[in-house]
C-alpha cells in the first residue's frame, strides 16, 4: 500500500464514526479490517458489532467524506455531484469551456469541501465554492450563476459582483 493511500485510509476512518450494526442497529461497531478495493476508490471494512458481536462487512466510497449539505431553511441533503455538474452545465451554457475543464473544476471543489473536515457544511458555502471556480472558467458563466444562485436583490449588489470583477481582470 502507497503511503498516500494509507493517509487517505484515516482519513476516511476519522470521518466514518457512525456505523449501525444491520443486525441489532447499536451504534457501536468496531472496524477489524479495512482495504482498498476498485483501485483505490472504496475501503472494504470488517465490523463486529460490540453489543451484539455480529460481523458484517461495508463497502464505503469516497463519496462517503463528502459533507452533507445544510440548506437554508436548516433542512440537510446529501452533496449531490450530478446536480452540482447540471448546475454548472447550465451556466457555461454556449461558452467556450471543455467538459474536461468542468470535471477538473467539480474535483477541485469536491477536494476543496472534504479538506474543511466537516461533517456539514451551508449550501452558501457551496455555492461561493463554485463560484470560485466557475469565475476561473468564464466570466460570464460565473455571472449567471451568480445572478440565480445569489437572487441579487437589487442592482446594486449585481453591480458590485461586476465591478469586483473589473478590479481583478489582468491589466491590458
Ligand atoms: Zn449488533
Amino acid at each position: 500500500m502507497s503511503a498516500f493511500s494509507g493517509v487517505w485510509l484515516s482519513q476516511l476512518a476519522a470521518v466514518s464514526l457512525v456505523m449501525y450494526c444491520p443486525f441489532c442497529n447499536a451504534v457501536d461497531t468496531k472496524v477489524i479490517d479495512s482495504r482498498l478495493v476498485a483501485e483505490g476508490n472504496q475501503v472494504r471494512r470488517r465490523r463486529e458489532c460490540i453489543t451484539c458481536a455480529e460481523r458484517f462487512t461495508t463497502f464505503e466510497s469516497a463519496e462517503l467524506v463528502m459533507p452533507r449539505v445544510m440548506k437554508q431553511n436548516g433542512e440537510r441533503e446529501p452533496f449531490n455531484e450530478d446536480k452540482l455538474r447540471a448546475g454548472m452545465l447550465k451556466a457555461l451554457e454556449k461558452r467556450p469551456v471543455s467538459l474536461e475543464q468542468v470535471d477538473e473544476a467539480i474535483s477541485r471543489i469536491n477536494h476543496a469541501l472534504r479538506a474543511l473536515g466537516e461533517r456539514e457544511v451551508s449550501s452558501k458555502l457551496v455555492g461561493e465554492t463554485v463560484m470560485q471556480e466557475l469565475r476561473r472558467l468564464d466570466e460570464v458563466a460565473y455571472v449567471r450563476f451568480a445572478s440565480v444562485y445569489r437572487s441579487f436583490k437589487d442592482l446594486n449588489e449585481f453591480r458590485e459582483v461586476i465591478d469586483s470583477m473589473a478590479q481583478d481582470a489582468p491589466g491590458p
